[in-house]
């Protein structure tokens, strides 16, 4: 059996080589705690200062406003708890999108139910696109947080935040990003973007799981949740873990140097991927934005088929894919993002996403297109969705 195809990278992706070297001597030989005076304690300070200038500098903004956390989830609930409760005297509403990854979504309804907030979901269009007249409509002098994601992680859309920031400005209200699918495939300055919180997590970009960032810009009032050590400009308490915010430090500015020559190799991969597939299968469609989309994603529906279904037998012939999102694999439901998106639930459930990474190649492409037809007719015949 040849090597296994992995094309999962909005999954996650291995740690590259030349970060595990950046890590390595910060798990025992500068194992120092950044707080201690002695030696040791002094240099993983300097590591962990080195590595916060690293992050702002692709994220063009002061090192004092980025946040070292333990994952994109984490950041997306600080970002979102911490200006709901820190703004809650001017305001009860927050405003976000169908779309999200649940870690927006379920915090935003963890604070509607047991806090009394108050969430407007956006809609979207047929491509994942949020419905910007929707957006002014929601805004009222009640809203205190706008939070829309960059790239969507099923589909890959990529949201037009930009106008968003526009159509915000003067207004006093902070806008967030959940900005983990751009990490690697899409520029990340906060700037040009326009907005006041972004989620990253490195294990999207050839980090280790387990390390996110917020970046909150200078002046966004922002209530803590975890107390204790004095961390992170008392945002965010507990020891910080040196070797990991080295490694997604080191992964970040790999990342954001080789950006152009990346984005530009995946596309071409992606956009082959895509019309071989829609060629070759009857019955297949692509979700998400024909060109509005993060250079590594490919996600489609096939009629009459499940999409576990499809992943299993895909595995068969060593072909890693995800259905929808992998943290709502295994779960019956039809994707809440297809579903806004239109789709029926039936055609729904036929999802399968097949993204890119920087290791993939055009022989990874011709395998799928080998494979696919005859896995989705095979499957059609013996499995037919009722
Ligand atoms: N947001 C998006 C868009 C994601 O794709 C993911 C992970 O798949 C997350 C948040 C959560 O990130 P983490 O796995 O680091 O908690």
């Amino acid at each position: 059996m040849p090597e296994p195809i992995y094309l999962d990278h909005a999954a996650t992706t291995p740690v590259r080589p030349e970060v595990v070297d950046a890590m390595l001597p910060y798990f025992s030989d500068v194992f120092g705690n950044p707080s201690s005076i002695y030696g040791i304690g002094r240099q993983a300070r300097q590591a962990v200062d080195r590595a916060r200038d690293a992050v702002a500098e692709v994220l063009g903004c002061r090192p004092a406003e980025v946040l070292f956390t333990s994952c994109g989830s984490e950041s997306d609930n600080l970002a979102i708890k911490g200006v709901a409760f820190a703004r809650r005297d001017r305001g009860n509403h927050i405003i976000t999108t169908q779309v999200e990854h649940h870690a927006v979504l379920h915090t935003c309804e963890w604070l509607e139910r047991y806090f009394g907030f108050e969430v407007t979901y956006l809609p979207v269009d047929r491509h994942g696109v949020v419905d910007l007249a929707a957006l002014e409509r929601a805004l009222t002098d009640q809203t205190i947080l706008v939070s829309i994601m960059l790239a969507n992680n099923e589909v890959g859309t990529v949201q037009p935040l930009r106008t968003v920031a526009d159509l915000l400005r003067g207004r006093g209200i902070p806008l967030h990003t959940d900005a983990v699918q751009g990490g690697g495939t899409l520029t990340l300055d906060v700037d040009a973007l326009g907005v006041d919180l972004l989620s990253l997590s490195g294990h999207k970009f050839y980090a280790p799981k387990g390390i996110g960032v917020l970046y909150v810009r200078h002046g966004t009032p922002l209530l803590p949740q975890l107390q204790g050590g004095g961390q992170e400009r008392n945002r965010r308490a507990g020891t910080e873990n040196v070797p990991y915010m080295v490694g997604l430090a080191t992964a970040l500015t790999m990342a954001a140097a080789e950006l152009p020559s990346t984005t530009q190799r995946l596309a071409a991969l992606r956009d082959g991927l895509i019309e071989g597939v829609l060629a070759r299968v009857p019955g297949a469609h692509l979700t998400g934005h024909p060109t509005l989309r993060v250079a590594h994603n490919a996600s489609f529906v096939f009629e009459g088929v499940e999409g576990e279904a499809l992943l299993l037998a895909l595995d068969q012939v060593g072909i890693c894919g995800s259905t929808g999102s992998a943290c709502t694999s295994g779960s019956l439901e039809a994707s809440h993002v297809l579903k806004a998106m239109g789709l029926s639930a039936e055609l729904a459930q036929g999802s399968l996403r097949l993204s890119l990474g920087k290791d993939s190649k055009e022989d990874d492409v011709a395998r799928v297109l080998e494979v696919l037809p005859g896995t989705v007719e095979r499957l059609r015949a013996v499995l037919p969705v009722r």
